[in-house]
């Protein structure tokens, strides 16, 4: 047997594996824009999976900023940021998101992974301590993992055991406390205000991954920093993401002139990548104008998410605490999740089922997520389908 041949047959073992556990993963090739009705290889259908949760993904005049970003500057970045790869549209992007942040600086990353792998691995030494809740973004859990800290893992918005680990763990170090701002797998908000009493009490800094709460919590779409009221000293380490809210692609971190100038110098992420495409960043200027100025979008999210959320009380379907457009619906096994999954595809709607490792064992969902551009009509439309499912779910167990 050649080398080659040999590498795919131990690698074909683990992946039968996978699939016997019913865990394979397989994406799905998009023929449309993001948007509701999406256009598939066989079929059009409703789309309830997508993070553009104010609709801007394909918003023509977030899409004509792009085209004008390209021809102004070209498509690649040609280079990292520290090479030759910086251009002014990054630059605009940078202060404009410092100010919407109301933090001294903002930095660009190329995406939300290598932020969180970026700070936590330029911040964290061997002597420094980092505490994350169970539930963080696989991201954080890498970064942590990455950085030569003790890493420990709370119970999910167990603030009481954190406050005990800290009062208990003696160091000389850092100590860093990481939670995401929504939880992307369940949707509920973190107890900011409760981990930065903690993280004050006990000389402790706070690091917020708000991918999921930027453009939908707070009056302007400021996240949990603006919904919480945090400033900068409160919580000096904030990142957003742009691919979900924004409609574009990327990432930030916002904060004090030293950390920024810290992760310029230390972060390989940062550091050792070819920098955004710069009509994105041209293209989240008009995004971040009309996450800011549109707030009738997040209106008509929060109305949607109460009729969702109305409709599946008075199905009985099993709801998590969930105020945010991630409205998970726990199924239980990976196969009922993608029995669920199939079954709602075969009437027309689009939810993608989230299994292990993603979310804990026993818990497969269904990740419903809502956006501003569905209707409410739409909306019904998924409830019935949801009805239905379910009903056939329940006849053949
Ligand atoms: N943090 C959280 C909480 C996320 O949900 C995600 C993406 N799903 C990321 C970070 C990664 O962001 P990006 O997609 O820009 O890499």
């Amino acid at each position: 047997m050649r080398a080659g041949q040999r590498l795919d047959a131990e690698l074909k073992a683990s992946l039968e594996i996978r699939q016997r556990q019913g865990l394979y993963r397989q994406r799905q090739t998009l023929y449309s824009p993001q948007q509701p009705q999406v256009r598939l290889l066989d079929q059009t259908c409703l789309a309830f999976c997508s993070n553009d949760y104010l609709g801007l993904a394909a918003d023509p005049r977030v899409v004509s900023a792009l085209k004008e970003g390209a021809a102004r500057y070209g498509v690649g970045g040609g280079a990292s940021h520290l090479v030759s790869g910086h251009s002014y549209a990054h630059h605009a992007l940078e202060e404009a998101l410092a100010e919407f942040t109301q933090r001294p600086r903002a930095l660009l990353f190329s995406s939300g992974y290598m932020a969180n792998l970026g700070v936590l691995t330029a911040l964290l030494s061997a002597q420094d301590r980092v505490y994350q809740d169970r539930l963080n973004h696989a991201s954080l859990l890498d970064g942590g993992r990455l950085s030569a800290a003790r890493f420990r893992r709370y119970p999910h918005q167990d603030v009481q055991r954190l406050a005990q680990w800290l009062q208990q763990d003696e160091t000389s170090g850092r100590r860093l406390v990481v939670t995401d701002g929504v939880f992307s797998m369940d949707g509920d908000v973190a107890r900011l205000d409760d981990l930065a009493r903690i993280c004050h009490a006990e000389n402790a800094y706070l690091m917020v991954d708000d991918a999921h709460g930027f453009g939908v919590l707070g009056q302007q779409g400021g996240g949990c920093a603006e919904a919480f009221n945090l400033n900068v000293d409160e919580l000096p380490i904030l990142i957003g993401t742009l691919g979900k809210a924004f409609g574009t692609a990327g990432a930030f971190v916002a904060g004090s002139e030293t950390l920024i100038e810290t992760l310029i110098q230390f972060a390989r992420p940062y550091i050792y990548t070819t920098s955004l495409p710069p009509a994105v960043a041209h293209a989240t200027l008009t995004s971040l104008q009309l996450l800011r100025e549109e707030g009738h979008r997040r209106e008509h999210l929060r109305q949607l998410i109460q009729q969702f959320r109305t409709g599946c009380q008075a199905l009985g379907l099993n709801l998590m605490p969930s105020s945010t457009p991630i409205q998970p619906l726990v199924v239980g096994s990976a196969q009922a999740a993608l029995a669920m999954s199939d079954a709602l595809r075969a009437r027309g709607i689009w939810v993608t089922a989230i299994r292990p490792p993603t979310v804990p064992e026993g818990t497969a969902r269904l990740r419903v997520t809502l956006t501003a551009s569905h209707t409410s009509e739409q909306v019904d439309r998924l409830l019935n389908a949801l009805a239905q499912a379910s009903r056939v779910d329940n006849d053949q167990s």
